[in-house]
């Protein structure tokens, strides 16, 4: 009966009984795993909780800080609260770190020295760090500053190649960067505890030395963080995971009080530090959107796994597949032609809560050699912890999928990504 009047519902949003019948089959089999990643938030909200209360979070917190900022409660607050919660020593969680590219440009610029070396163990870097490094000559670049990198690629089944990375490792080596997330390469993701494993054996060789760990996308996805496992810092935006769809910007850094330290350093002035920053009316965002993290992640989670499930089932290759684990909140969809890729941002972006009346459509981006096409109904511009979907237009059309603050917005966007691809012929159920 009830289940009659969701199906109606459906059918007015334009997604129709034999679609939905069809997802409706696929999430039967997936009950168990949806248990498991309820129990994992479960724990993280708990984690969460007792940061919290330790802390005594109060309504004060909220109060908007302007000018200076010196002695803002509620920005200090927050920053203990984050480092209780990562089992670090200390953290800084900025609006006016803009970004995560920002925020891993911080962390890298502020503990490395003329004359260091940075290491990447695990392959290129995101795109956006090939610039911050120097790899793309760049303006301001740690080349720029004589800073010199190295980078040790995975074997070619995705395993660490230690005897490599023993060898690039010298009295030069002053940070090595761990990308968690493959973000949107088609390495594999890296777990916790693989992270751990590459650190301790590091750590071993050059004891030390700054693991720093990107952990974008990888957030509340385990019960363990790379700061349990040995990371010195930990790095990433707050317009993904931590910030639980609410926060309207902001990045976040935590770890050593000596990497932290000089990364406040860096980002306001030598003596000024963490003293100053106000933070302009956004803690309640920044508060509740850690407060929510939890269980949105989990809803991306489930979305990222049913997305998988149901287009392995119709013949499509997904990475991550249908039953791997998952250490990361992104899904990629091969559809081998341009209509599928086209299609899918479609039926994405026509189920979104803001701007569903637009088609998205490809486009030349800044910065990419061939054209993109985006979908991304947001609420916070080019938050992916909400529900989003882009691809460039190139062979073997792929799309990247990521996010949903609700499980019930990420099943609807799902649903209507098949009835696009239905509606075009491009698939029969
Ligand atoms: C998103 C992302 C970044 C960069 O973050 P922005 O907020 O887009 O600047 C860096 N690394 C990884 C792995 C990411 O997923």
């Amino acid at each position: 009966m009830l289940e009659e009047i969701v199906k109606q519902q459906y059918k007015r949003l334009g997604v129709e009984e034999d679609v939905y019948e069809f997802g409706k089959s696929i999430l039967q089999e997936l009950k168990p795993r949806f248990e498991a990643i309820d129990q994992v938030a479960e724990c993280n909200h708990l984690r969460v909780m007792e940061a919290f209360q330790k802390n005594r979070v109060r309504t004060e917190c909220f109060n908007m800080a302007t000018g200076y900022g010196y002695d803002d409660v509620g920005r200090d607050t927050l920053e203990q609260v984050y480092a209780d919660l990562f089992h670090a020593e200390a953290a800084l969680v900025r609006p006016q770190i803009t970004c995560g590219t920002h925020a891993l440009a911080l962390a890298l610029m502020s503990n490395l020295r003329p004359g260091d070396e940075l290491l990447s163990p695990v392959g290129k870097p995101y795109d956006t760090l090939e610039e911050i490094i120097g790899i793309r000559p760049s303006k301001g670049s740690l080349a720029e500053y004589g800073i010199s990198y190295r980078q040790v690629d995975l074997k070619e089944d995705g395993t660490f190649d230690y005897e490599g990375i023993k060898a690039a490792i010298h009295e030069k080596t002053k940070l090595v960067t761990i990308q968690r997330s493959k973000g949107y390469a088609t390495r594999p993701t890296l777990s916790v505890e693989q992270i751990g494993e590459l650190i301790h054996f590091i750590k071993e060789i050059k004891p030390d030395v700054i693991c720093m760990v990107d952990n974008c996308y990888g957030e509340f996805v385990e019960t363990v963080e790379p700061i349990d496992v040995g990371a010195d810092m930990m790095v990433g935006s707050l317009i993904k995971n931590l910030g639980g769809g609410l926060a309207p910007i902001g990045g976040y850094i935590v770890g050593t009080n000596e990497c932290v330290e000089n990364a406040a350093y860096r980002l306001t002035s030598p003596g000024l530090g963490k003293e100053v920053g106000a933070s302009l009316g956004v803690m309640q965002s920044f508060y509740q959107g850690l407060f929510l993290a939890p269980g949105v992640v989990a809803s991306a989670l489930k979305g990222a796994i049913f997305a998988a499930n149901i287009y392995e089932r119709l013949g499509f290759d997904v990475h991550p597949n249908a039953t791997e684990p998952r250490y990361d909140i992104i899904q990629a969809v091969t559809f081998h032609k341009p209509e599928g890729l086209i299609a899918f941002c479609e039926g994405i972006q026509a189920a979104a809560p803001v701007d569903s009346y637009v088609t998205p459509e490809p486009w030349d981006m800044p910065g990419y050699d061939d054209q993109v096409i985006m979908a991304a109904g947001a609420f916070v511009q080019g938050s992916s912890i909400e529900l989003s979907a882009d691809g460039p237009l190139r062979s073997p059309y792929t799309a990247f999928f990521q996010g949903g603050i609700t499980w019930n917005h990420a099943k609807q966007g799902i649903l209507m990504s098949l009835q696009k691809m239905k509606e075009k012929g491009l698939i029969s159920l």
